[in-house]
């Protein structure tokens, strides 16, 4: 684990808490952004002397970015194990990956039916809504992917349902979903399966699959800040054919052959739906950091990181008034993150005093995950319709801890006891944070 720690920059960083005191960071908010690799910053300084416009020019220097850059897209397709005919376009982030698709499956048929879950991030439930009729596969009372469910609305809609666009792992509950089963029914009924990465490519092996297998995935997305990469850059992998047929909804320079005042002669996909000067240094931190990844072996990566988790859970539910929302079930897949609440306080104190009292950095709200946590939370409409109308800043959500490859042991150790004694003295606590009101509303 000291070894994990010492790849990754600012891992033991002195931060002030209360009473102007000064500790070591805790960050337990992977799950939002992870801090960079050293191998990362360290690639982008080597570069920068390098560094010249993609795709423009004769120069040595282009020549050189150019090639690097395109030689990212083939780093990207073997650590997703892509097939050999897929494309990758390098994007700003998962959201910016998902709108794009949205936009180059839309046609003007409505009824078209996309498939997303109760379990989906905004990003991967927003972008669908206007575009093509859309349905909800339903979880179980545990939070988990209803699989019988989501059998039944294939069923239901009767050829109709273009694609089953689903979490690899959600970013509330961990939990992993059964990807290639889900891709294995929703081939079955002619749909095509997107899977957002975001929370999953980071944290376990991936593989898309050959096009020839059933348990293929048609269509995948992953943002690099959340593997250790700043920078601004993210993928959308998927059949060339799909972002030869649409238009894209980025337009410009880059993207076309010859074009006349009525006529565009578009450029063949990658490049088609990659308008505009590209983020190289964004896409040499994400090449970066997957090569780091790779090197140190995802697979260990996530046995690393489910200790972590599978002690934080174990610790969580020995503490008095905390209600976890995951099962505790070691035989489970799931990424390093869970939710909790803890009885009598706000969400939003308890991430200020594990904050202001220890410096640990965890996440609070609904995640932009909303609809997921106000079922999990058993909300009604009318009251999510109190909290929208009323202003109410008292907005109910969860707690959440999420690990990257550099948290260890002993900081969730020093978490769990903090909680446990934020649990005994609850009324000295909430007396002491009573100020805290203002939540994030996305979170
Ligand atoms: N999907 C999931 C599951 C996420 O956790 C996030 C990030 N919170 C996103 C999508 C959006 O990612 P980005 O902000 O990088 O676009």
């Amino acid at each position: 684990s000291s070894y994990f720690r010492s790849l990754v920059a600012g891992a033991d960083t002195k931060i002030p808490i209360a009473n102007g005191k000064y500790v070591t960071a805790i960050n337990f908010d992977n799950a939002a952004t992870t801090p960079p690799l050293c191998s990362v910053l360290k690639e982008i300084a080597c570069f920068a002397p390098w560094y010249a416009s993609v795709h423009r020019g004769k120069g040595y220097k282009s020549i050189l970015t150019s090639e690097r850059y395109d030689h990212g897209r083939e780093v990207v397709k073997q650590f997703v194990k892509a097939d050999k005919h897929d494309v990758v376009v390098f994007t700003k982030n998962t959201t910016e990956s998902i709108n794009m698709l949205a936009y180059a499956l839309a046609t003007d048929d409505k009824q078209q039916v996309v498939l997303s879950t109760d379990m989906e991030h905004l990003a991967n439930d927003l972008p669908w809504r206007d575009k093509f009729t859309i349905d909800y596969v339903a979880i179980t009372s545990s939070g988990r992917l209803s699989l019988e469910n989501l059998a039944l609305k294939l069923q239901t809609y009767e050829g109709r349902v273009k694609l089953v666009t689903v979490t690899g792992a959600s970013n509330v509950t961990g939990y992993i979903n059964p990807i290639h089963t889900i891709a294995r029914l929703a081939h079955k009924y002619g749909a095509k399966i997107f899977v957002d990465g975001a929370q999953w490519v980071p944290h376990t092996p991936v593989d898309m699959k050959p096009y020839d297998s059933p348990e293929h995935i048609d269509y995948l997305t992953f943002s690099a800040h959340k593997m250790y990469a700043p920078f601004g850059a993210g993928v959308l992998i998927g059949a060339k054919e799909t972002f030869e047929q649409a238009i894209p909804v980025y337009q410009g320079g880059g993207a076309v052959g010859l074009v006349s005042q009525q006529t565009i002669e578009w450029d063949s996909p990658p490049a088609k739906y990659e308008a505009g000067t590209p983020n190289m240094m964004g896409v040499l931190a994400l090449i970066t950091a997957i090569e780091t990844l790779s090197r140190l072996n995802i697979g260990d990566i996530h046995n690393y990181e489910r200790k972590l988790i599978d002690y934080a859970i174990g610790g969580l539910s020995t503490i008095p008034g905390i209600t976890l929302y995951s099962t505790r079930d070691r035989d489970e897949e799931r990424v390093s993150l869970v939710s909790f609440s803890l009885e009598g306080m706000h969400h939003s104190q308890v991430a200020e005093i594990l904050s202001q009292e220890a410096g640990i950095a965890v996440r609070n709200g609904l995640f932009c995950a909303h609809p997921y946590v106000e079922k999990l939370l058993n909300l009604s409409e009318k009251e999510i319709s109190h909290y929208q109308t009323q202003n109410d800043k008292t907005i109910p959500g969860l707690v959440r801890i999420s690990f990257g490859i550099y948290n260890n042991l002993r900081e969730i150790e020093g978490f769990l006891d903090l909680l446990s004694h934020v649990a005994k003295h609850r009324q000295y606590y909430a007396r002491k944070y009573s100020y805290v009101l203002a939540p994030d509303r996305c979170g």
